[in-house]
């Protein structure tokens, strides 16, 4: 008798679609997988999928005759040309009604025209960021996925199961139509490199400003991880700061090359995010210290041209007091970045965002999984409308009684010659924020002196231009 056929299909056995196979599979589903280069998928069947209701197919012929249909088939593929390259073999074979998941970190935009392509050949199409990394994958991933409702409908249960649960909710929601799924990831890694970049300030601060080396901060971080600060990033901070170097007497932190890479989704988030002219600029500081560390070269030969500045002197168990304020503080201010920007991606891109549903599958499984984001789900609750985080009452509060600690820590920094872009542009988005006035009239005055480009006035309505070098000197 020949086996049952699958509940879903997996393209791509690299690191994040072996895992999730594996996690389907454990389950309790039937998962039929392919992957472009067969030697691949023989070792993962031989090696990985042991015992499992794994089928795998050899072409993606053999490979779509494995599902039931409708068939439902995840592509865990890199993003990019490759998703076109798997789209263009596999519609062929499929037939109506079957469903394609894009699980990948796809472009947003790139999303919304694929979608329209195949679904004119009368297939469902999903974009569905994930998060989590392998051990997200393997175990319970954040699902963002955003489409069709009926499509999403069609494959929920299996979403369901494979998420990661809190609180026994599942870390997975149909968030919006169109590309919701995949600007949400998007928006989730440009908050992710902001607090990643705000925890290597403080690092930056403990180690080169305070003299501490990792077996010090190890402890530290553990504390911060264990308190309000509690979240994923810093849990592995602790872990990172433990770990010795296999190849020499060193912690292996300290034989790391300080050269960041990234594969894009940062930047894409600032990207957006300009366009919509919503500010995010701690996650624009994040990104260019990334696109910074690679000069290393140049760096080298600044300082020794240009020397650096002396750390101030500041007793550690003060500064890493102040570095657990600042840095929730930073972290809230980010969120407020973030969750706006998600507001009017939703308006322009009519998603039909809920943003404290997306609070709510970011509690766990994923990379900024943090215990913030209750608190900012409950924000939501109360006010589903919430034009920016700080107007909530709870986290005002706690943006107010953190900022003299953020302010602090940055005037340390800026004083001591350690760059921390993350913590001042997180200060420096709260205090503008909350300045009824800022000096941009004067950059208006400015464009209509020498573009003409008109202004407003403050005691009447309309549009005013003004001849500015007619009245030089006037009074
Ligand atoms: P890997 O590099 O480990 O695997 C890439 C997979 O894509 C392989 O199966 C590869 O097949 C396949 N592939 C590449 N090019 C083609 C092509 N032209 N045609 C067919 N198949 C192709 O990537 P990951 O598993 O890490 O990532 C997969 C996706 O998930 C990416 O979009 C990534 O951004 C996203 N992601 C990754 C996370 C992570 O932590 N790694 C976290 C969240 C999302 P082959 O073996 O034949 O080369």
């Amino acid at each position: 008798m020949s086996d049952p056929k699958c509940d879903i299909g997996v393209i791509g056995l690299g690191n994040m679609g072996r895992n999730l196979v594996l996690n389907l599979a454990d389950k309790g589903f039937t998962v039929g997988v392919y992957n472009r280069t067969t030697e691949k998928t023989d070792e993962f069947m031989s090696h990985e999928a042991g015992g499992r209701s794994i089928q795998a197919g050899r072409t993606l012929r053999e490979f779509v005759d494995l599902l039931e249909p409708p068939r439902s088939v995840l592509l865990i593929v890199s993003a990019g040309k490759a998703v076109d390259a798997v789209i263009d073999e596999l519609t062929p074979l499929l037939g109506e009604s079957d469903l394609i998941i894009d699980g990948g970190n796809s472009h947003f935009s790139d999303t919304d025209w694929r979608a329209a392509k195949v679904e004119k050949l009368d297939l469902g199409y999903l974009g569905m960021g994930i998060s989590g990394g392998e051990e997200g994958a393997r175990h319970g991933p954040s699902l963002m996925p955003g489409g069709h409702k009926q499509a999403y409908d069609r494959v929920h249960y299996i979403l369901e199961k494979a998420a990661a649960q809190v609180d026994g909710e599942p870390c997975v929601t149909f968030l919006g139509s169109g590309s919701a799924g995949h600007y949400v990831k998007m928006v989730h890694n440009g908050i992710e490199y902001a607090f990643m970049e705000m925890i290597a300030e403080t690092y930056d601060l403990l180690h080169r400003g305070a003299g501490l080396g990792p077996e010090q901060l190890a402890p530290i971080y553990r504390g911060w991880s264990q308190g309000e600060l509690g979240s994923y990033l810093l849990e592995i901070t602790a872990r990172i700061f433990e770990v010795k170097d296999p190849q020499s007497d060193h912690f292996l932190v300290d034989m790391i090359l300080d050269q960041a890479k990234q594969k894009g989704t940062g930047k894409w988030t600032s990207q957006d995010a300009m366009e919509l002219q919503e500010p995010t600029p701690t996650i624009d500081g994040a990104v260019s210290m990334r696109n910074l560390s690679v000069h290393g070269q140049l760096r080298q030969q600044l300082e020794e041209r240009l020397g650096r500045s002396e750390p101030v002197q500041i007793e550690p168990e003060r500064l890493s007091s102040l570095l657990e304020s600042a840095l929730y503080t930073g972290l809230i201010l980010t969120f407020s970045q973030g969750m706006a920007l998600l507001a009017g991606a939703s308006r322009k891109y009519e998603y039909g965002l809920k943003l404290e549903e997306v609070c709510r599958i970011w509690r766990g499984g994923c990379i900024i999984r943090a215990k913030l984001l209750e608190r900012l789900r409950l924000a939501y609750q109360d006010r589903p409308d919430l034009p920016c985080l700080l107007l909530d009452h709870e986290l005002g509060e706690q943006v107010r009684s953190g900022a003299p600690a953020l302010r602090e820590v940055v005037s340390l920094a800026a004083a001591s010659g350690i760059p921390a872009p993350g913590l001042m542009a997180s200060l420096a988005y709260l205090d503008a924020m909350r300045s009824e006035h800022l000096p941009t009239n004067l950059v208006q005055a400015q464009r209509d002196f020498f573009g003409g480009h008109t202004f407003e006035r403050v005691d009447r309505e309309g549009v005013f231009h003004h001849q500015w070098q007619q009245s030089r000197g006037s009074v």
